[in-house]
């Protein structure tokens, strides 16, 4: 914390205008906002955007914004040379060839107003809007704008992270953590306080684990890594449990390199003994937690010394981080998208909620806190449901979908029910998408040569984005440009504090988000559509929806604001978390359940076990006899955000090519060198290549793949596509294999061979050549 009142007492006030949000400097105008790289990101953290002429020159973080008091990632910092890049798409753009040809002629905004909205009518007439999908990507900031759209304006339920089976991504986080604490909760970076780290309410957490995630270069929604390093700095110690060393792991007290796909049966032996020797907080549970005696039953049948053999990991190793969490005070947890992509995942989050519940760390200064989103905006991927005809909402794709699937608690539709009405036309053939900041080709979609197959069957595509993907060149009818951060007047509320975004700058036709929603929404359904603009559509957002007392452009001249509700601990001891003001967390048994109430009406099981994954050296023997390397996949850059930025000069001088990290044992053994291309290669005949990355600094059984990768220097036409069915991890992935509830999929824990790529041998293969190679069936 001194270091901190240190850093503070260093910056000079007046030298960064405080108080102002847009000032001259010399020939530049200086925009005082907040950001995400371009588009993408899940944060917004304060800048200084330098313009001249109507054009980004330069970047600063903003050293007066406690959220990251002027830090940056790299992403952020090369913010102009995105901005900039000349392959934007700069006006709207219809098909002029036929699908994958790439060619394109150039229309007006009222031309695609023409052109798309008699389209989307006639289809909604003729077939019932129900038979259109809405698409959305993570990131940018669209998580609800575009499901208002997609609601209220398209009125269809089916709205669609495309092809990402098992709803694999924090969502089932979310829903989880709920169901046991009842609200969500997060690691206390003191991201609540406005004083941050010098908050004398605030306490530096003791010990945080860091549990299948990579802070820094991949920062959570609403969570800056910095601020675990900020932690780090002030003496929190750290556990880490990833198969790969990472700089975390490399700097914890203890590693846990599970196998993939284990974590649960990690989770329960570190339970057991915390149970079994009673090292959690008796006091605690006895006033707040309700179901020890039922967990303490399972925990049993999961002795350390059988999970240390599941896990592959040192029993020790596991009693003793079992014992440094439990010991310390306070503790927290950060979780990443391992959870998910894992079949036992609805357990795995039963588990991990009941360590921190267990010792005592929820609702704590520096445990976990129960954030809201600022100013109660709370409204996100079921923003705009009301306006949703019932009729259409009847036919919402989730199948014979039972308990968590059906509860509102999951807004979209499911992913494989889609893939299936694609691929069928059962039960009903999809029409028209509108697939609005997300590639899916290059990104989400599990068994990406699958999916392409299946979406040729659509038959109007309307595709907005900043660039020109895969997945434009091979199915837009009409592509939008959307405008990028700088040139964009938005809000952040998730989590906290409030935060404006603040428009410096233009390009071109390019529209942001914001305005796409509301001027095709007011076309298509004006009723629900009554905003002016998108300032007015945004503090719908902030004072309708939300309780902000004051206007959009308030909260842009102020630039950010704090709420009373996220800065206040033991909420549960003040009648702020229950709908009925009684003291207690907002579960119906008021308590936080540690074997979980909604578990049981979600047809789930409420206490935690392990899943062996589908494809392993356990459960499939057979295939890891010729398969004998354990994929796992989605490994995360600094460089990178999922599929973007791989046009950025700068990025692509740092990472040029994808990476596929081994073991130096792994390397010999196969005979491959540091830099050589690889082939990756499933059961089924899929494959992908990326270039060898050799280190010490993974488990010797697993072989780490990056995903996202597509290049934009390559030919654009079918069937190369940017080429982006060469190096895509999701080539082996697979759809439709789901854990309990339909939850999770096993993307980190598949089996797979490895091969070096020899020229003349099997480097010159077709273009075009992995999307029919192999099939998603076993045994093809
Ligand atoms: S977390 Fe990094 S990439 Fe994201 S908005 Fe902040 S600085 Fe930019």
């Amino acid at each position: 914390m001194a270091d901190y009142k240190e850093f503070l007492s260093k910056v000079d006030r007046k030298l960064y205008h405080e108080g102002e949000w847009q000032w001259q400097e010399g020939e530049y105008t200086v925009t005082r906002t907040h950001q995400w790289s371009a588009p993408g990101c899940h944060n917004a953290c304060g800048i200084l955007l330098y313009t001249k002429d109507d054009k980004l020159e330069k970047v600063e973080g903003d050293p007066l914004n406690p959220f990251n008091n002027g830090k940056l990632c790299m992403r952020c910092l090369n913010l102009a040379e995105a901005t900039n890049h000349p392959d934007r798409l700069k006006y709207p753009m219809k098909r002029s060839g036929e699908r994958g040809e790439n060619k394109w002629e150039r229309i007006s905004w009222d031309e695609a107003y023409n052109i798309i909205v008699p389209k989307i009518k006639e289809i909604k007439e003729q077939y019932g809007s129900h038979t259109i999908v809405g698409v959305h990507g993570t990131g940018r900031n669209i998580n609800w704008q575009l499901p208002y759209f997609y609601n209220a304006g398209l009125e269809t339920p089916n709205i669609s992270t495309l092809f990402f089976s098992g709803f694999a991504c924090y969502l089932p986080r979310v829903v989880g953590a709920a169901a046991v604490t009842g609200e969500f909760v997060i690691v206390d970076a003191a991201v609540g306080q406005e004083e941050r780290y010098a908050s004398k309410k605030w306490t530096v957490p003791e010990c945080v684990i860091i549990w299948g995630n990579e802070p820094l270069k991949s920062n959570a929604d609403g969570f800056l890594g910095h601020w675990l390093v900020q932690c780090m700095q002030m003496g929190t110690k750290f556990i880490c449990i990833d198969p790969r060393l990472t700089w975390w792991a490399s700097r914890a007290e203890v590693w846990l390199p599970t196998r993939p796909g284990t974590d649960a049966a990690l989770a329960i032996g570190m339970l057991n003994v915390i149970i079994n020797e009673k090292l959690y907080d008796p006091e605690y549970v006895e006033k707040w937690c309700v179901g020890l005696e039922d967990l303490t039953a399972r925990v049993q049948e999961y002795p350390v010394e059988k999970v240390a053999e599941i896990c592959d990991l040192d029993p020790e190793k596991i009693r003793k981080a079992a014992r440094i969490f439990a010991a310390a005070k306070p503790a927290a947890v950060q979780w990443g998208l391992a959870f998910e992509q894992q079949l036992c995942c609805m357990s795995l989050i039963v588990a991990v909620c009941d360590l921190f519940a267990l010792t005592g760390n929820v609702e704590v200064p520096g445990g976990m806190i129960m954030v809201r989103n600022a100013f109660g905006t709370q409204r996100n991927y079921n923003c705009g449901e009301e306006w949703l005809p019932a009729e259409a909402a009847a036919k919402k794709l989730n199948g014979d979908a039972k308990g968590i699937e059906e509860s509102s608690i999951v807004p979209h539709a499911d992913s494989n029910v889609i893939l299936h009405a694609l691929e069928t036309g059962e039960p009903y053939p999809i029409k028209a998408m509108w697939i609005q900041s997300s590639n899916p080709l290059a990104c989400p979609a599990m068994d990406s040569p699958r999916a392409y197959e299946a979406m040729k069957n659509v038959e109007f595509i309307v595709y907005a984005d900043p660039f020109l993907t895969p997945t434009a060149v091979a199915f837009a009818d009409i592509v939008l440009p959307v405008a990028m951060g700088p040139e964009r007047n938005s809000v952040r509320s998730w989590w906290t504090p409030l935060r404006a975004m603040t428009k410096a700058c233009s390009y071109y036709e390019a529209k942001t988000d914001e305005e796409i929603v509301v001027e095709f929404g007011k076309r298509l359904n004006p009723k629900a559509f009554p905003f002016k603009d998108d300032i007015d559509f945004l503090e719908w957002y902030i004072t309708e929806d939300g309780n902000w007392p004051g206007t959009f452009e308030d909260l842009r001249n102020q630039g950010w604001a704090y709420w009373d509700y996220d800065a206040t601990y033991y909420k549960h001891e003040k009648g702020l978390l229950r709908p009925d003001g009684e003291v207690g967390f907002p579960t119906p048994t008021g308590k936080l359940e540690l074997a979980p109430f909604m578990y049981y009406q979600w047809n789930l099981d409420p206490l935690p076990f392990h899943l062996e994954p589908p494809e392993s050296p356990i459960s499939t023997p057979e295939v890891y006899k010729d398969y004998p390397l354990i994929l796992t996949t989605g490994a995360r850059s600094y460089e990178f955000f999922h599929s973007e930025h791989r046009q950025m000069p700068t990025m692509r001088e740092f990472h040029p090519d994808p990476l596929v990290t081994m073991h130096p044992d792994v390397a010999e053994k196969y005979g491959i060198k540091q830099g050589d291309w690889v082939w990756i290669e499933n059961h089924r005949g899929r494959r992908f290549k990326q270039k060898a990355n050799i280190t010490l600094g993974i488990a010797p059984q697993v072989v780490s793949a990056e995903h996202g990768w597509w290049f934009p220097e390559k030919e654009a036409s079918s069937p190369a596509l940017f080429d982006t069915f060469e190096s895509n991890s999701n080539n082996v992935t697979l759809q439709e294999v789901t854990g309990q509830g339909g939850i999770g999929n096993p993307i980190k824990s598949s089996l797979c061979k490895i091969y070096k790529v020899v020229e003349g041998v099997n480097d010159s293969v077709s273009i075009g050549e992995q999307v029919v190679r192999g099939d998603y069936r076993d045994g093809k």
